[in-house]
C-alpha cells in the first residue's frame, strides 16, 4: 500500500487536466512530424520504464499515424532522492532502419538518456528524437537534445503521474514536488 498522500508531503505542480492537455498538443505535434511513416515501417516509442509507463501509456493514444511502442529499463536512482551516477539500461530492441522516438519521464542531469542514446544508436535507426514529460535544465551536466518536452520544472524532487519516490507516488494523477 502507498504511503498516504498529504498536501504536506507533496505540492501539487500540474493538475491531471494541465497534463493530459499538454499530452494531447504533444501527440498532434508527433502525428504531424511524422506524418510520412507507413503501417509497413510505423514511428516506434521507445518508453523508458519504469518512470514513463503512464506518460508513454496516455502520449500512444494520442497519436493518430501508424506507431508502435516498446521499452527499454533504465536505473540511475536508488533509494535515496539522488541519482546514483551510473545508469543501467536492459533491452531487447530491434530498431535498425526505424523512426525512434524515445519517451522519457524526466530529463535531469541528462547522463541517463545521453546513455541510452548512445546504444540506441549503435543500431543504426533511421532517426532518433527524444520526449520528455519534464525538463529539469538546471540540473543539467550532460547535453541532450530534446525533440518534445512536456513542462520544464525546476531542480525540485516530482512525483506522481507514474514517478514514483521509493516505489510509492505513481499513481498520483497529478505531478507534484515531495517535500522533504
Ligand atoms: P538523469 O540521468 O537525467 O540525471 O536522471 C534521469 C532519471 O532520474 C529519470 O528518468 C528519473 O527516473 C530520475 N529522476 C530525475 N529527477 C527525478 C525527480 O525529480 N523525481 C524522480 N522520482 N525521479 C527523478
Amino acid at each position: 500500500m502507498s504511503e498516504p498522500y498529504t498536501s504536506n508531503t507533496i505540492t501539487p505542480l500540474f493538475s491531471a487536466g494541465a497534463i493530459e492537455k499538454r499530452v494531447s498538443e504533444i501527440g498532434k505535434a508527433i502525428a504531424n512530424d511524422f506524418a510520412l511513416v507507413t503501417p509497413e515501417c510505423p514511428l516506434l516509442l521507445i518508453a523508458v520504464l519504469k518512470g514513463a509507463f503512464i506518460f508513454a501509456a496516455d502520449l500512444l493514444r494520442t497519436i493518430t499515424i501508424p506507431c508502435c511502442i516498446d521499452f527499454v529499463h533504465a536505473s540511475s536512482y536508488g533509494s535515496e532522492k539522488t541519482s546514483s551516477g551510473s545508469v543501467s539500461i536492459k533491452h531487447n530492441l530491434t530498431i535498425t532502419d526505424r523512426h525512434l522516438l524515445i519517451v522519457e519521464d524526466i530529463i535531469d542531469t541528462g547522463l541517463t538518456m545521453q546513455q541510452i542514446t548512445a546504444e540506441l544508436l549503435t543500431m543504426k535507426p533511421a532517426s532518433l528524437g527524444i520526449c520528455t514529460l519534464l525538463d529539469k535544465p538546471e540540473a543539467r551536466k550532460h547535453p541532450v537534445d530534446i525533440t518534445y518536452t512536456g513542462f520544464m520544472v525546476p531542480d525540485t524532487f516530482i512525483v506522481g503521474y507514474g514517478i514514483d519516490y521509493n516505489e510509492h507516488y505513481r499513481e498520483l494523477p497529478f505531478l507534484g514536488v515531495l517535500n522533504s
